[in-house]
C-alpha cells in the first residue's frame, strides 16, 4: 500500500487519445452514412456543413439518405476557413437545435465544422469529397486569421465515410497535393527527431509508424496515382486518413508538419491562394531533405511520378518568392523546432538550396 500510494504521488502523467470510431473507404461507400448515425444512436436532428460545388457532388445526396431515413437535416452553406464562418455554423446550431454535424466538403469545410463542433461538444461525421491534405481525420484544423494560417486544437471526427467514386470525380490536381502533403511527413519526422535530440522534445515511435507507413505507401505506389482513375484515390486515400490520426497519437501535428510545412506556411504569408498547402509542402520537402542531407531526389521523383509541382514554376512561383519563404520559414513558428534552427537561412543559403535542388532554375 505504501508502496503504491508512493508510486502514485510520483507519477502523475496522462493524456488522452481520441481516434475516428468508425472509418468507411470504398466505391459508393456513401449510402453508408445514414447507418453510421443509426449505430451511433445520434439524435434525430442534425446539421449538414457544405459549400456549393461540394453540395452538389455529395451533399444533396447526403441529405435525401438522412431525410429518407427519419432525420431532420438542416443545411448550412459556408465558405473559407474563417473563425468568423466557424462562429456562424456555431450560431446556426443553437438556432435549430443540431444535435450532430456531417461535413461534407473538402478540407476548409471539414476545418470549420471540427471548430465548431468542439465548441458545440457535439459530435460530427468526415464526408470528404476530394483529399488535397491529410486533415481529413485529424483533430487539427488549418485556419484562416489576419495573421496568417493558424493550426487550431479541434475535434476528431466520429467517423469518416469516403467514397472513392465521389472524391475520383474531383479535380485530380487536389489528389495530388494530398498525397504531396503526406509526402512531406519524411522530413517531419526527421525534424522532430532532431527536435527530441536537441531541445529533449516528446516523442512518439508510434505516431512515427504510422506517419512513415503514409509517406512510405504513397511513395511506393507513386508510379500508379494518376488523374481519372478510381483505383488511384482508393490507393491513396488510406494512407492519407492514417497520417490524419498519427496527430491523434502525438497529441500534436509533429509527426507530419516540419520545416516543410513552415516554408508551405510562409508563402502562404507571403503569396496566398497561389498554389496548394500539400502542393507546397512538397516542394518544401525536397529542399528540407536536401538540408537533412537525405535523399532529396527519391522525394522529388515520387512528387513527379504523382503529377506534383516540383519546382517554384509548377508552383506559379518567382525564383524570389521561393527565397523570401525560405528565409522566412523560421519565423512563422518559433516553438517548432526544425533543420532551420533558431537562425533560419540567409538569402544565399536559401538561393543555394533551392538551386542545388532545382527547385529555382
Ligand atoms: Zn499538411
Amino acid at each position: 500500500m505504501l508502496i503504491g500510494s508512493a508510486y502514485m504521488s510520483d507519477f502523475n502523467k496522462s493524456r488522452g487519445v481520441v481516434f475516428p470510431r468508425n472509418v468507411l473507404l470504398g466505391h459508393g461507400i456513401l449510402g453508408q452514412v445514414v447507418g453510421v448515425c443509426d449505430d451511433f444512436r445520434f439524435p434525430k436532428t442534425g446539421m449538414i456543413v457544405s459549400g456549393d460545388t461540394t453540395y452538389a457532388a455529395a451533399g444533396k445526396d447526403v441529405k435525401e439518405l438522412m431525410e429518407d431515413a427519419g432525420y431532420e437535416m438542416h443545411v448550412h452553406m459556408t465558405g473559407a476557413a474563417t473563425f468568423a464562418n466557424s462562429d456562424k455554423i456555431i450560431d446556426d446550431a443553437h438556432e435549430t437545435g443540431a444535435k450532430f454535424i456531417l461535413a461534407v466538403g473538402g478540407g476548409s469545410k471539414i476545418d470549420l465544422t471540427k471548430i465548431a463542433s468542439k465548441e458545440l461538444k457535439i459530435p460530427f461525421i468526415s464526408i470528404p469529397t476530394s483529399a488535397a491534405h491529410d486533415g481529413i481525420s485529424s483533430g487539427r484544423a488549418s485556419m484562416k486569421s489576419d495573421l496568417g494560417p493558424v493550426s487550431a486544437d479541434a475535434m476528431v471526427p466520429m467517423a469518416i465515410v469516403a467514397d472513392t467514386h465521389i472524391i475520383s470525380r474531383s479535380p485530380y490536381r487536389l489528389l495530388a497535393s494530398g498525397c504531396a502533403d503526406v509526402i512531406s511527413n519524411l522530413t517531419a519526422i526527421l525534424d522532430w527527431k532532431l527536435a527530441k535530440n536537441n531541445r529533449n522534445e516528446a516523442y512518439s515511435r508510434s505516431a512515427e509508424a504510422l506517419s512513415m507507413y503514409s509517406a512510405e505507401t504513397i511513395i511506393d505506389h507513386s508510379k500508379f496515382i494518376r488523374g481519372g482513375t478510381e483505383e488511384s484515390v482508393w490507393v491513396a486515400m488510406r494512407p492519407i486518413i492514417v497520417s490524419g490520426i498519427s496527430m491523434s497519437i502525438a497529441g500534436s501535428s509533429r509527426p507530419t508538419s516540419g520545416s516543410e510545412h513552415l516554408f508551405s506556411h510562409a508563402l502562404d504569408i507571403l503569396h496566398p491562394g497561389t498554389a496548394l498547402h500539400g502542393e507546397q509542402c512538397g516542394v518544401g520537402a525536397i529542399m528540407m531533405m536536401y538540408l537533412h542531407k537525405g535523399d532529396w531526389m527519391m522525394v522529388r521523383d515520387a512528387l513527379e511520378n504523382i503529377g506534383a509541382p516540383v519546382n517554384a514554376e509548377q508552383l506559379g512561383l518567382n525564383d524570389s518568392d521561393i527565397i523570401d519563404a525560405l528565409t522566412e520559414a523560421h519565423n512563422v513558428r518559433k516553438e517548432r523546432y526544425t533543420i532551420l534552427g533558431d537562425r533560419g537561412l540567409d538569402r544565399k543559403e536559401a538561393e543555394a538550396v533551392a538551386r542545388a535542388t532545382m527547385v529555382i532554375g
